[in-house]
């Protein structure tokens, strides 16, 4: 059976072979890059080429940035009514509902994901937009008290011209969590998606202007991080700089954005701890352990890819998980059954590999995976099977660093102190899991970890209304919740005499 599907038919995407692509969308119009340049979009299944787009350099990203700038300082958008922004938010939901299937294939598609894993992201990238629809028209300021013959009143402005950057693990995903409060407080917008998965960065923007967003406030460049990408991060024009990604690039986004004092919101990666108590159902902790480490083949910012485990329940816990990771069924993300896809490029496997093959050399022990599958039909697709190390220590590399592939590392503990002590042990601060019985003990341990979000016996749900975002080096600000708002507005005190007279402070 061959399961390869291909993309629908888009005016933004371009067959395989083509020459020229209008991938981008400025000021309300589909545009080829000034320059002609294209990109091959590849499939992460067999390495074929999935689609050809646009590939803007710095004056596509600079001729985006003058629309968005044009349609905030001369448009009307800031100022119609809010609940106008939230009609076209849900709006926007509705859509994202009517093409749920056609959106799932094509993020399987370009990432490699499951289609069913695609589906479960339409619906949260819906109740995003359904969340911040909601809160678009409630809070519009607020009295302050001030003395007799004083008003004083706090009102919320949109923050500007946004540059919006993703990754290429959850594209829609993350995207939604900047647009859907942008839109809502009247900002306009270029977006830059992960130059080796666009597709679904499109089709979202395709629906934005379905739904009536007006020419300029939504714009999109496709292009690499160091040409487009910089390009919008270094722009006097754009006021605030909203970066979903890696580390490494999020010191480059902080220090490129110095110059110009823009505002930078950083999501950036993690190594989270996930805390197993011995007095814990051993089957639903591996169960849970499993899919924290190796959903969408581990390439997950808040994967739990750092085991620690209860010395009393190490070994029957390690074995029933190397066990469990040896069964999981990879494969083609279209096809039915498969439960992870392959990882997203030839150049992201590589570095995968490389951690691992540190991780030997500093003496973990590979008890599952630890290796590209047997099967000849997954040869040309970018597949590494699920990996599992024991014996590990928190000063190897391979507990240290972010692998952001199927790879879980196995520490011992004896003590709850010890326990945290290790939880917290890393320079990142995004997410991590507590099992327990106990209630009091969940409590204790998730108050004392360092990271933004804490699961007691559970791994990985999260709610539009909850912030979200990382402790220490795993980033700056939040996303979803009220705070999430807070990162596109700005307050603005206005303090009103009512009865002006001379004060004769100079006499
Ligand atoms: P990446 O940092 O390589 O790229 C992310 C984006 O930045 C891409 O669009 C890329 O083109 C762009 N970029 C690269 N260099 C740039 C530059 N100099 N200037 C401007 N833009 C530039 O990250 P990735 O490999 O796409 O994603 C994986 C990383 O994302 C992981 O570290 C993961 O933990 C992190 N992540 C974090 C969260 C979160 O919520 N905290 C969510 C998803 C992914």
């Amino acid at each position: 059976m061959q399961p390869y599907v291909t993309l629908p038919n888009k005016q933004y995407l371009s067959e395989p072979g083509s020459k020229t692509a209008a991938s981008l969308y400025i000021d309300g119009a589909w545009k080829a890059a000034s320059g002609g340049g294209t990109r091959e979009v590849l499939n992460p299944y067999d390495a074929s080429v999935l689609t050809v787009v646009s590939e803007a350099g710095p004056t596509d990203a600079e001729v985006a940035v003058a629309a968005a700038r044009r349609a905030f300082d001369e448009g009307d958008w800031r100022h119609r009514p809010a609940g106008e922004r939230g009609e076209i938010l849900n709006r926007i939901a509705d859509l994202l509902q009517r093409d749920r299937d056609e959106i799932a294939l094509m993020e399987s598609l370009d990432t490699g994901k499951t289609i069913e894993e695609g589906g479960i992201d339409v619906d949260d990238v819906t109740a995003v937009f359904r969340y911040y629809a909601g809160l678009a028209d409630k809070d519009a300021g607020r009295i302050i008290e001030a003395p007799e013959g004083v008003s004083s009143k706090v009102v919320y402005e949109p923050v500007g011209v946004c540059a919006m950057i993703t990754p290429w693990n959850y594209p829609l995903l993350q995207l939604s969590w900047k647009m859907a409060p942008a839109i809502a407080t009247g900002n306009t917008m270029v977006i830059k998606p992960s130059e080796i998965t666009p597709v679904t960065t499109c089709k979202l923007v395709e629906l934005a202007e379905e739904a009536g967003v007006p020419a300029g406030v939504v714009n999109l460049v496709l292009g690499a991080g160091a040409e487009a990408g910089s390009a919008l991060v270094e722009s006097p024009d754009v006021d605030l700089v909203s970066f979903t990604g890696g580390l490494a690039t999020g010191k480059r986004i902080m220090a490129g954005a110095a110059d110009t004092v823009k505002k930078v919101a950083l999501e950036l990666g993690g190594k989270n701890p996930n805390i197993i108590f011995p007095d814990v159902d051993l089957d639903t902790a591996v169960d849970y352990a499993l899919s924290a480490a190796f959903f969408h083949s581990g390439q997950v910012c808040s994967a739990g890819a750092r085991l620690i485990v209860h010395e009393d329940i190490h070994d029957d816990f390690v074995g029933e998980l190397a066990r469990r990771a040896e069964e999981i069924r990879i494969g083609c993300g279209q096809e039915e059954g498969v439960r992870c896809g392959p990882l997203v490029s030839a150049e992201h496997r590589a570095k995968v590999e490389a951690a691992v093959a540190r991780g030997v050399e500093e003496g973990a022990r590979v008890i599952a995976g630890g290796k590209r599958p047997d099967e000849p039909e997954l040869a040309k697709g970018y597949f590494f099977r699920p990996t599992v190390f024991v014996d590990c220590d928190r000063s190897m590399d391979i507990v240290q660093t972010e692998v952001f592939g199927p790879v879980v590392t196995v520490e011992k503990f004896r003590t709850e102190a010890e326990a945290i002590e290790l939880g917290n042990d890393t320079d990142y601060g995004l997410s991590g899991g507590v099992w327990t019985d106990d209630t009091g003990r969940g409590e204790r341990v998730a108050a004392a970890l360092r990271h933004g979000t804490v699961w007691i016996n559970d791994y990985g749900p999260y709610f539009p209304g909850a912030e979200w975002g990382g402790f220490k080096h795993s980033g700056v600000g939040r996303e979803l919740g009220h705070a999430g708002l807070d990162e596109y507005r700005e307050a603005k005190h206005i303090y009103r005499n009512l009865d002006p007279r001379p004060q004769r402070w100079f006499g």
